[in-house]
This record gives C-alpha cells, sequence and structure tokens, in this order.
C-alpha cells in the first residue's frame, strides 16, 4: 500500500493536464494516472481524444494552430514542470466508502488518496470499420467532431457527409453547410432522432441532402477520404458516394465504467452529475472535470477550464481538511 496522496487525477486529456497544472503550482504534488491504451475501434488514448485530431485551430492562444497530439505533449510538460507525477496505468476501480479514498490500479496495486479528480472523458463511438479508424488517425478526412475540424481548408467547398440522425449528428451537418459544398446526412432508419427545430435547418439548408436508410460500410481512399461505400437498409442495394470529409456523429460514451459501484452519482447517459457551478460529485472531496461530466459542450477549451475549478476545488477541500 502506498503513501497517502493529496490528489490523484485519472484522466489525461485537456481536463486532466489542466487540473494537474492548477494542483501542481498550489504545490499539490498531483499524481496523474495517464491510462494505457485500449484496443480499436473504442480508442482511449493517454491524451484523450485530442490524440485523434490532427489540427486544432479553436484553442486561444495558437494563432497558426496545433496538431492535438502536440497540444496534449504540450500540457503534460507543462504540468510536470511544476512537479506533477504520471503513471501510465488504469484505474480500474474505486472505493470511495471511506477515507483516504482507495484506487486500485490495472496492475494491482492500491492507491490511497485524499482527494480525486476524475478527467477520463468521453469516447466518440465510430461505426467501427477498419478503414474508417485508419483515415481518423491519420488525418485522412474523417472526424468525430465537426466543430473541431469542420472548418479545416481540407473540407472548405468540398462535398462532406455526417453520419447519424440525432442531434448531434444534424447540429454538425448544419455546422458544415457554412463551409461545404454538399452535406449529405446518412442515416440507417427513415426518420430522426433530432429535435424538429434541427431536423427543420437541415431540411430548409439548399445544400444539405438526406440520404435515408443507408450504412456506411466502407470508407475509401489511401492518404485521403475519396467516398463511402454505402448499403440500403431497405433493399440492400449498395452504392458509392463520392465525399472528401466523413463526420461520425453517432453519440458518445462517457469513460465512467471503472466508477460503477463506487457511488458516484450519474445521469442517465452514464455521465457523471456535478454540483451546479462547481465540480464537485455527490462524493464530499471527489472532483470531475472534463467531457466526463459533460454530454453538451465537448471542447478542449471547456475541458481545460473545468479541470482548473476542479483543481482550486480540490485544493480548498484539502485546506479545510488540515486546518
Ligand atoms: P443520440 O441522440 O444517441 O443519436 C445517435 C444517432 O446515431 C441516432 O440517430 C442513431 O440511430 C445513430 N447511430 C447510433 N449507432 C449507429 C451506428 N452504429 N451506425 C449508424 N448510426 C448509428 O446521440 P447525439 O446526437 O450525440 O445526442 C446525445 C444527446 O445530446 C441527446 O440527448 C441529444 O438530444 C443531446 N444533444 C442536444 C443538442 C442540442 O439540443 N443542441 C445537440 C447535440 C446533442 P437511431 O436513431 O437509428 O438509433
Amino acid at each position: 500500500m502506498s503513501e497517502i496522496e493529496n490528489v490523484v487525477i485519472i484522466g489525461s486529456g485537456p481536463a486532466g493536464w489542466t487540473a494537474a497544472i492548477y494542483a501542481a503550482r498550489a504545490d499539490l504534488k498531483p499524481l496523474v494516472f495517464v491510462g494505457v491504451p485500449k484496443s480499436t475501434p473504442s480508442i482511449v488514448l493517454p491524451g484523450g481524444q485530442l490524440m485523434l485530431t490532427t489540427e486544432v485551430e479553436n484553442y486561444p492562444g495558437f494563432p497558426e494552430g496545433i496538431t492535438g497530439p502536440d497540444m496534449m505533449a504540450n500540457f503534460q510538460k507543462q504540468a510536470e514542470r511544476f512537479g506533477t507525477r504520471t503513471r501510465g496505468e488504469d484505474i480500474v476501480s474505486c472505493d470511495f466508502s471511506e477515507k483516504p479514498f482507495k484506487l486500485e490500479t490495472s496492475k494491482g496495486e492500491t492507491v490511497l488518496a485524499n482527494a480525486v479528480i476524475i478527467a477520463t472523458g468521453a469516447m466518440a463511438n465510430w461505426i467501427g470499420l477498419d478503414n474508417e479508424m485508419r483515415l481518423a488517425r491519420s488525418g485522412g478526412g474523417v472526424s468525430a467532431c465537426a466543430v473541431c475540424d469542420g472548418a479545416l481548408p481540407a473540407f472548405r467547398d468540398q462535398p462532406l457527409a455526417v453520419v447519424g440522425g440525432g442531434d448531434s449528428a444534424l447540429e454538425e451537418a448544419s455546422y458544415l453547410t457554412k463551409f461545404a459544398s454538399k452535406v449529405y446526412v446518412i442515416h440507417r432508419r427513415d426518420a430522426f432522432r433530432a429535435s424538429k427545430a434541427m431536423q427543420k435547418r437541415i431540411f430548409d439548408a439548399p445544400n444539405a441532402e438526406v440520404l435515408w436508410n443507408k450504412t456506411v460500410i466502407d470508407v475509401l481512399g489511401e492518404d485521403v477520404i475519396t467516398g463511402v461505400l454505402l448499403k440500403d437498409t431497405v433493399t440492400g442495394e449498395e452504392s458509392t458516394l463520392d465525399l472528401r470529409g466523413l463526420f461520425v456523429a453517432i453519440g458518445h460514451t462517457p469513460t465512467t465504467e471503472f466508477l460503477e459501484g463506487s457511488g458516484i452519482a450519474f445521469d442517465d447517459a452514464k455521465y457523471i452529475n456535478l454540483d451546479s457551478r462547481s465540480s464537485k460529485t455527490n462524493i464530499e472531496g471527489v472532483f470531475a472535470a472534463g467531457d466526463v461530466a459533460d454530454s453538451v459542450y465537448r471542447q478542449a477549451i471547456s475541458a481545460a477550464g473545468m479541470g482548473c475549478q476542479a483543481a482550486i476545488d480540490a485544493e480548498h477541500y484539502l485546506s479545510a481538511l488540515s486546518t
């Protein structure tokens, strides 16, 4: 059993590293569990979802843009500069029933902590095709975030497609109509689950077209996407569609499975519930930041902001403990 840590941060995306920077500068000597890569297509990577983003153009302070992996490497460097320690393991279960909290690592070790910040993010769901994942990883025009990537020069005045029929898919499609020559919405059924208002935006957009009852069964192109192979879910007929960008918007899955049974309160979709206007969970001394507790904004900058809040909340909590 280890010594008691002041604060353990679980996760190494923008929320986790920002929490580490603040906690380290407050002299809390945080320990970050960076995580280990998992099997594709689920892709939980050390560094989080930004490891799948080629160019980040909307994070303030980088007027020329920066790649997602470079940005995460910089975040880590900045956190380590102030004394953050890291471990390349996962936390596989948590016992928050008594203090200090007990965290079990993927190597079977138990780590004790006075405060915990959960910043494990949410994974975009992918269709699960080999070529989809290959081109998503290489920045070849497949993405799970139109707001992050849609405005890149490669997508301007090009035919693009969004997969999905929920609010995210239609919001992303609507966003893309501003840049693309044409936006196809590829949906596996003949009705959207998105709100009527969101549907109207797509039906009214002159450069948007809905392809009903279609699934993507392959993504075409070597270095960059050139199109997709579609299958009609009613007739079984196959067809190709020329594209220069594919945005997969079929939901997200928060990384909270390891918290099952820990007493942490979730919403119906398994995102962590937070006290309004703070990073506090229902368990005193356990805080959450970033996409794991945010199904709405899901941006690097909003996650970083939440990481900052969590570190400050943890610092206040720890200083109250020691007085
Ligand atoms: P969602 O509502 O769960 O929709 C996911 C969509 O992806 C569904 O249309 C589903 O098809 C489709 N899908 C799932 N798996 C698929 C697969 N393997 N292949 C092809 N299609 C697949 O997810 P979301 O759109 O991300 O929204 C999540 C929540 O956030 C919702 O509650 C939503 O209302 C909310 N949200 C709100 C706003 C807003 O109000 N501005 C914006 C974004 C999100 P089926 O319909 O056939 O199941």
